[in-house]
């Protein structure tokens, strides 16, 4: 049987970081689910599908193919054949990809993918919803933390150095913004499922927060 591991978490708590590490390691396949997400979102952006109009979201989710390539350095994904892997990124994209993440046939569609992403091989997948709901049979939980100060500083780090114009109080806000619309939804919430381990990273440097989870899987 192949091995799953879940890496739940608010946003920016280090998730990606964290996983993408744990799966080169392993030499498992690692499934970032927010950017499935977010693809769906910029197609949504770019045709101007309608929220509300449960037709247009099922004819738009129809006509969306997402592919992830494999590149052990960054998430490479495709949205209908195109690199979206940069335009997934923006600002534009980060405001608007909680609201159209709780549309109930978009996490129909996105949870179907991602779990016949994780039937064939040894993977690890992150997200808000991957030990409760797409594999709450996994072999491994982790629940990532840390403190809103430190994931702001971060997010913002990442942002800016990749030349995105905004302020710390814009990170904020997107932070806050999403973090109450993923963990109030009515569909698959955000949160710890019951036998997730807790990471709190916001004192940790990522060898260190690698080397816990690793320790979480001799054991
Ligand atoms: O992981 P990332 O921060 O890129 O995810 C972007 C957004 O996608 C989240 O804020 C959330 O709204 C949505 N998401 C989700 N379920 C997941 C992964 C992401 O709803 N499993």
């Amino acid at each position: 049987k192949n091995i799953v591991i879940a890496i739940d978490g608010f946003s920016s708590c280090g998730k990606s970081t964290v996983a993408k590490a744990l799966a080169k390691k392993l030499h498992f396949v690692f499934i970032d689910s927010g950017a499935m997400y977010r693809a769906v979102t910029l197609y949504f952006q770019r045709n101007n599908i309608d929220l509300a109009d449960n037709d247009a979201v099922l004819e738009a989710l129809e006509n969306i193919h997402i592919d992830f390539i494999p590149n052990p350095e960054k998430v490479q994904i495709h949205l209908n054949d195109e690199d979206v892997s940069e335009a997934i990124r923006t600002m534009e994209v980060s405001n608007y990809v909680s609201e159209v993440s709780a549309v109930k046939a978009v996490r129909t569609a996105m949870v179907k993918q991602q779990q016949s992403l994780g039937k064939k091989r040894n993977i690890v997948m992150d997200g808000r919803d991957i030990g409760t709901t797409v594999f709450p049979q996994a072999d491994l939980k982790i629940f990532m933390t840390a403190s809103p100060q430190v994931r702001a500083e971060r997010r913002y780090a990442e942002l800016t150095a990749k030349g995105e114009v905004l302020t710390m109080e814009e990170v904020k806000e997107n932070l806050s913004h999403r973090d109450h619309i993923d963990s109030t939804r009515e569909e698959s919430p955000l949160r710890q499922a019951e036998d997730a381990i807790v990471l709190d990273n916001s004192e940790l440097n990522q060898e260190e927060q690698l080397d816990f989870v690793v320790n979480l899987i001799k054991e």
